[in-house]
């Protein structure tokens, strides 16, 4: 009995805060404030040692606060809940999941470095990657969904930059299309290529699936990136990012978050600490909605397919990652309707309860036309190879009554008309 490990949902409510530093209040108050005073002139020199990285920490000193770039109680707190869930050592919290993503990537991608990265990537992050890393000389090589670790160790060494590979950035499942990557075989390869100088690191944006359903640090990866806009944040209020991973990786991320100055507002902290306490609970039902979503979208006529985790064929590569390394197909359902933009819009334009909106992950169900929407930016050739086109809607399901929801998407697909010869030529 004395050694009980509580779960991470349990702890929402209370860890990493002290009621008796705050009146006594229950929750933690928000600490909209810019400075903080320090007791005394030593104090305020030993906490800039530690901050700026003079002298190391020495056993049971804690960093003290100092300003609210560098630290602030609602981010702490906030940073010290996120790490529960995925068994971190250490989170930093950021403005927007873009901040985490690029910071973390300029932090760790120096000019002639070599990114090798996964396809499809969340649109931001591909216009980051494809247009801004090679400005500034980080060459990038693009891995699509079926190559597996084995042909990208022989596109790595075939670039002639295998020395130069620095990270390895993974998006799975992968925004639109839920295609699966498998986490412990794309970090192995980057143990293949690190040496004792120079450690590949491994990345992934766990948005889809996280906190609840995939931990990839658990299958080797290095650090793991959030938007948190999406189901950390979940209630569709807030714009926020978090990057989670060990003591090293992450003391260099938090420096140049510092200098960057993109962390997270107390407010935002704030709400986000409200949001983690129901986590659990939104995610269960979202992802059981999802199931009974997808079930009955797999067997309608006017649905050519639906990609969803929860209906991938048992003999397939997908279904053995999915098993390796999620715990629930999630909520997140692609579908492709018979036709194209025209029936796709016919869809979108006639739902009553889904809202047409980008972004996921909230508690209220969003459709969306990633092929004119979320990834319109994208090279055209390249959407043709991640099979992201005008027939596929993108569907982010909330909390409704799955009912509910059957019955709105029923009643906007009797709205599509399909003319035959499109059908037989599509
Ligand atoms: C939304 C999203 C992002 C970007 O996050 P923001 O909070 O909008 O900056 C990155 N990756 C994925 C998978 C996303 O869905």
């Amino acid at each position: 009995m004395k050694n009980h490990k509580f779960n991470p949902e349990s702890l929402m409510m209370s860890h990493g805060y002290k009621p008796e530093l705050s009146e006594g209040a229950i929750k933690c108050p928000i600490f909209q404030t810019s400075t903080f005073v320090f007791k005394t002139a030593e104090e305020g020199k030993a906490f800039f040692e530690i901050a700026y990285g003079l002298r190391k920490k020495d056993e049971n000193e804690e960093l003290g606060l100092i300003y609210s770039r560098i630290n602030n109680p609602n981010l702490e707190i906030l940073e010290n809940r996120l790490c529960l869930w995925d068994k971190a050592d250490d989170c930093a919290v950021f403005e927007s999941g873009m901040s985490a993503i690029s910071t973390v990537l300029l932090e760790f991608l120096k000019p002639g470095d070599l990114l090798v990265y996964s396809n499809p990537v969340y649109g931001g992050t591909d216009h980051f990657i494809n247009h801004f890393l090679p400005s500034i000389g980080v060459h990038v090589l693009g891995v699509q969904p079926n190559q597996n670790a084995e042909v990208v160790k022989a596109m790595i060494e075939k670039s002639g930059k295998a020395d130069k590979l620095a990270m390895i950035y993974m998006e799975t499942p992968a925004n639109p299309t839920n295609d699966l990557i498998d986490i412990e075989s794309f970090s192995n390869l980057a143990k293949h290529f690190s040496t004792s100088e120079r450690k590949v690191l491994t990345a992934v944006d766990n948005t889809y699936m996280g906190p609840l359903w995939q931990h990839p640090l658990e299958h080797g990866a290095d650090l793991v990136l959030y938007s948190a806009t999406k189901y950390i944040g979940g209630h569709s209020d807030l714009i926020a990012g978090a990057v989670l991973g060990n003591q090293e990786v992450m003391g260099r991320v938090k420096v140049l978050r510092t200098f960057l100055g993109n962390m997270i507002s107390p407010n935002t902290a704030w709400l986000l600490l409200r949001s983690l306490e129901t986590l659990k609970i939104r995610m269960d039902q979202q992802t059981k909605g999802a199931q009974e979503v997808a079930a009955y979208l797999n067997n309608h006529p006017k649905i050519e397919s639906v990609n969803y985790l929860g209906l991938l064929p048992e003999d397939s590569e997908q279904y053995r990652i999915y098993k390796k390394q999620c715990s629930a197909p999630g909520a997140m359902i692609t579908m492709n309707i018979k036709g194209g933009e025209k029936e796709a819009f016919q869809v979108l334009n006639n739902l009553k309860l889904v809202k047409l909106a980008v972004s996921l992950g909230g508690t209220e169900s969003l459709a969306q036309h990633p092929n004119t929407m979320t990834h319109a930016g994208v090279d055209p050739e390249q959407k043709k190879l991640m099979n992201i086109t005008s027939k596929m809607i993108r569907l982010s399901i909330g909390v409704e009554a799955a009912k509910d929801l059957i019955w709105d998407l029923s009643q906007a697909l009797d709205k599509v008309t399909i003319e035959e010869n499109e059908v037989a030529y599509s």
